[in-house]
């Protein structure tokens, strides 16, 4: 007789455990999978994607956090010869160890909503690995990815993601899909990197600042919240109102601020 293996939702790891088959068919169907193609997903848990993944004869490594969660997944699939299991942090993990070749990984995953964030800048670091990302998040999460400029949605966040990806919303999930149930509203993403960036800055690290400084205080003006990084004039001469706040502005206004900056940097460098 196989021994089964019985495994108690937990909480520190975010465990939402996917057991609506509808759900997970449309999930399914959105990622689309195929075979030969190059598989990453994050979080298998009890397997809820990863059995549909494999059904689809895409080549998938999965890393799972959760040591218990190991003998369940290699009970289902070890012997499944396109499953490769990680156990391990995904914040920690080595994306080019996966040898995949450019553009080419597909990225999934119903996150750990506490690691959501710091996961996507974790992969945005490799964005030239990666074809697309699909992932089940925070429904406010994924408002605030796919946002636009003039909202309270619209921050760091949407910028530098939208900077590297088009952003998708796909479709809502309520609690009712999860065991347990989480408390908050869900939604899917889909996050497709840019082949050629729309707004290339000189220095991404100098928007990430940019943006960073201007949001912490986003009900003040931009001439307030950057008056450590440019001045008035040089807010002026990239061609953004002083006067604005930092919501009022798109990616390509951040990205000229951040031009400033490169520039202004480069000529005091010049001058010492
Ligand atoms: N994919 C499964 C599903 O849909 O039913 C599980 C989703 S559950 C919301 C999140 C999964 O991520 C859990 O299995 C949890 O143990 C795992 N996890 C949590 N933190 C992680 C981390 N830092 N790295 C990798 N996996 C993690």
């Amino acid at each position: 007789m196989t021994e089964q293996y019985q495994h108690r939702a937990r909480k520190r790891f975010g465990q939402n455990f996917l057991h609506d088959a509808g759900v997970i068919d449309r999930i399914l169907r959105s990622i689309n999978a195929k075979s030969g193609d190059r598989m990453l997903e994050i979080g298998p848990g009890q397997g809820a994607l990863t059995e549909g993944l494999l059904d689809s004869g895409a080549q998938l490594d999965v890393v799972e956090l959760d040591k218990d969660l190991v003998p369940i997944l290699n009970q289902q699939f070890a012997d499944r010869s396109n499953f490769n299991l990680h156990q391990g942090d995904a914040l920690k993990f080595d994306f080019n160890s996966l040898d995949a070749a450019p553009n080419s990984l597909r990225v999934v995953g119903n996150l750990p909503y506490n690691i959501s964030t710091p996961l996507i800048f974790h992969l945005l670091s490799n964005a030239g690995l990666i074809r697309d990302m699909h992932f089940m998040l925070q429904k406010e999460v994924v408002e605030r990815l796919a946002a636009g400029p003039g909202g309270g949605d619209w921050g760091r966040l949407s910028i530098m993601v939208q900077y590297h990806c088009r952003v998708e919303h796909l479709f809502n999930v309520g609690p009712g899909a999860f065991n347990p149930p989480p408390k908050v509203d869900s939604a899917i993403v889909r996050l497709v990197p840019h082949a050629i960036l729309p707004h290339p800055a000189k220095d991404h690290r100098l928007l990430e600042r940019v943006v960073r400084e201007a949001f912490n205080q986003r009900r003040k003006t931009l001439r307030n919240t950057l008056k450590l990084l440019l001045s008035s004039a040089e807010i002026e001469s990239a061609g953004v109102d002083g006067s604005l706040r930092p919501e009022q502005l798109d990616l390509a206004a951040f990205v000229r601020l951040a031009d400033k900056l490169s520039d202004q940097l480069a000529s005091k460098a010049e001058a010492n």
